[in-house]
């Protein structure tokens, strides 16, 4: 499914939240903004088809995080 170019919110902190793919790097930096807690910090992480997160994202629970 992800075998283009993707973004990912990575997080300062261990946070189940950064398994979501974002299709534009602009959308991952709106939604990390918006989730973020104040304490949090974050980067925006570009990567192609052979993503590792997006394979760990795969092998967890489908269910919760698709849009
Ligand atoms: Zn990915």
């Amino acid at each position: 499914m992800n075998l283009v170019i993707h973004y990912h919110i990575c997080w300062a902190f261990d946070s189940p939240l950064d398994w979501q793919p974002f299709q534009t790097k602009e959308e991952a930096t709106e939604v990390a903004r918006r989730i973020k807690k104040p304490a949090e910090s974050y980067t925006i992480v570009e990567r192609d088809g052979g993503c590792e997160r997006c394979r760990e994202f795969n092998s967890k629970a489908f269910s919760a995080v698709t849009e």
